[in-house]
């Protein structure tokens, strides 16, 4: 038994008590559905008591908030559980009051998607599929096939002909049967809603799978009971599809519900200004155009979000904004995370550091608040854009020449105290 109610279009709001659709019947392919659940049950059996008694700290122990039955097998890898940081000198450089990071560079396979990929696996296991496809170029393919690993599953990942190598090594290391089609992405994603219909494995192409946003939405429920049932006042999240971001409103949306926290976090969805259609479809309040997207952050290069809908509703709901920065400002948080919070971030990762700052600067926030920025993806995952910010190291001679020099000239000679 699960606490699942059915599911609710976004688009149309008709309710469905089926559990088995993807989306909405009557919208076709736009039609995303979100999972409704038995709030008044929930409550009853996940109190701040009965939580901070449960052992296990990966996502799993908000049971009652994802649509897994009481006997689902669950992936042996960990997922969630994530720390949370307080970067005193990355706030005062942000400009921000207060200022914590949300370390999901940490998950098994080095990004937030694990938390969706993890129920994926536990789904199509459920339906008892041993096959589960996706298409990917990056974090969501390589979540995938480790979830898969851990699960025992088979994986088949559709790459684009122009997917970075060392994602696409992360995805053969894992087992998975890699399949480089010469072609876009879109091409990818075609053959592989092509190949799941034809061969029946389990379609993890999450931006139409409403059950894996319920894994997303985990990073937000840890953020409430991390900061003791009293989140910070904003909480950023770059956005691509738009997935994390509905997700991470909803977790803040159904503690509130819930009677577990009192007082909700506005959102501030980020974009690359060289992909933000959702940002547009934001402020104009118009449906989204699809664009050529243009940015370093690949992870978030999504021209045509199929999630904007989800997207759009949360941020306007919580009293939050969208806002847009530049691969300049995202390369240069990169920087500066690293250098003044320890944290190695993606390019996507960054960006919602990078909104932060902008959000200040701009007057969106004021300087005195309170913020978490959640750090999706782990910088390991994109070296050439990581070296792009850091740039090179010195290099000497193995005889030491030119090491005095170095020293000097990059003031690290104690003073005396
Ligand atoms: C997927 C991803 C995002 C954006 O998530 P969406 O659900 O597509 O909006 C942000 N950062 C990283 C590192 C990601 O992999």
């Amino acid at each position: 038994m699960d606490f699942v109610r059915g599911l609710r279009c976004v688009f149309c709001g008709s309710h469905y008590r089926s559990r088995a659709l993807c989306t909405c019947p009557r919208c076709g392919i736009s039609g995303i559905l979100d999972v409704l659940y038995d709030y008044p049950s929930v409550a009853r059996s996940l109190t701040r008591r009965v939580l901070a008694g449960r052992r296990e700290p990966g996502q799993w122990r908000y049971r009652e908030l994802l649509p897994i039955g009481a006997g689902a097998k669950l992936p042996q890898l960990a997922v969630g559980g994530t720390p949370l940081t307080l970067a005193p000198a990355l706030a005062r450089h942000v400009g921000v009051g207060r200022l914590l990071l949300k370390d999901d560079g940490r998950n098994a396979t080095g990004s937030l998607k694990d938390r969706a990929s993890a129920l994926g696996v536990v789904k199509a296991r459920e339906r008892r599929q041993k096959i589960i496809a996706c298409a990917s170029t990056g974090n969501a393919a390589s979540s995938c096939a480790g979830m898969a690993a851990s699960m025992g599953l088979r994986s088949v990942i559709f790459v684009p002909e122009r997917a970075p190598e060392p994602k696409v090594t992360q995805l053969l290391i894992f087992g998975a049967t890699v399949i480089r089609v010469g072609g876009s992405y879109e091409q990818a994603f075609q053959l592989c809603q092509q190949a799941c219909e034809r061969w029946g494995w389990y379609n993890r192409n999450c931006a139409i799978n409403p059950y894996l946003v319920e894994g997303k939405k985990t990073v937000g429920l840890e953020i409430g009971e991390q900061m003791e049932w009293e989140p910070a006042d904003w909480v950023a999240v770059s956005v691509g599809d738009g997935c994390t971001v509905a997700g991470v409103w909803k977790a803040f949306r159904e503690l509130r519900q819930l009677g577990l926290i009192a007082r909700t976090p506005r959102i501030l969805g980020v974009q690359a200004a060289g992909a933000a259609p959702v940002t547009a479809a934001f402020q104009s309040g118009e449906a989204v155009r699809p664009l050529e997207p243009r940015t370093v952050a690949d992870s978030i290069a999504v021209g045509v979000p199929r999630n904007w809908k989800k997207a759009v509703l949360a941020v306007r709901e919580s009293g939050g904004t969208m806002i847009n920065v530049s691969d300049d400002e995202i390369l240069e948080a990169m920087r500066y995370t690293g250098r003044l919070a320890g944290i190695f971030a993606e390019p996507a990762a960054a960006t919602a550091v990078a909104g932060l700052r902008r959000a200040v600067a701009e007057g969106v926030m004021r300087r005195r608040a309170s913020a978490v920025a959640v750090i999706t993806g782990n910088g390991l995952k994109d070296i050439q854009s990581a070296r792009t910010a850091a740039g090179q190291p010195f290099e000497i001679a193995p005889d030491g020449a030119g090491l005095d020099d170095i020293v000097c000239r990059q003031e690290l000679i104690p003073r005396p105290s």
